[in-house]
């Protein structure tokens, strides 16, 4: 193995099943004919986000929102910042925020905060992985693909300093600065 590639934590087989899983139980749980809109959050959670919707049974759109990241450093500041919100009409819509990563839960707990002022119908959440571990806010996730420990993953959306985004599994890397 090439020493910059990630070791692989959750394969590909293990993301679809999972997602497909999870699409099933998101299809039956949103049956009752209020539009449903998927809020992706940029840019980590577009694959998880494009496999997902695919895999629902039930009519659905999708928009995206933008927040403040960590950048290329690996430490959660803990402040969120909106960078792009929806631009469509969600008002009276169930809303499903999809996140590629739940580390402290500050990202997610804002921005269902931040979904509130559009008066939503509901608001749930879906997450590909989590680090219950590292919680420092109490947030729910209602879809959650896999729990994880204290690592830094890539792939499947999932960054570090913009590369490995593409890969069809979640591996584990050492950044540098760790
Ligand atoms: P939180 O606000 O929950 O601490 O952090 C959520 C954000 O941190 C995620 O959306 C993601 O951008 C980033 N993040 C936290 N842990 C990881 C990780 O292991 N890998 C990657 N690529 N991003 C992470």
């Amino acid at each position: 193995m090439n020493e910059n590639t990630p070791e692989v934590l959750i394969s590909e087989e293990d993301i679809r099943s999972r997602v497909l899983q999870l699409a099933e139980q998101i299809s039956v749980d949103y049956a009752d004919g209020i539009d449903l809109v998927m809020v992706g959050v940029l840019k980590g959670s577009v694959i998880f986000l494009a496999d997902l919707a695919r895999g629902l049974s039930i009519p659905r759109t999708i928009e995206f929102i933008a927040v403040s990241s960590y950048g290329d450093s690996n430490v959660s500041s803990g402040a969120v910042r909106l960078v792009m919100d929806v631009r469509g009409n969600i008002e009276g819509k169930h809303v499903l925020i999809v996140e590629d990563i739940v580390d402290t839960g500050h990202t997610l707990k804002y921005l269902i905060g931040m979904m509130k002022s559009h008066r939503p119908a509901s608001i749930k959440t879906a997450a590909l992985v989590r680090k219950a571990d590292k919680a420092e806010v109490d947030v729910t996730v209602d879809y959650l693909g896999f729990d994880i420990g204290d690592e830094w993953v890539v792939g499947y959306g999932l960054d570090y300093a913009e590369q490995n985004r593409t890969l069809p599994y979640i591996g584990v890397i050492k950044p540098p600065d760790a």
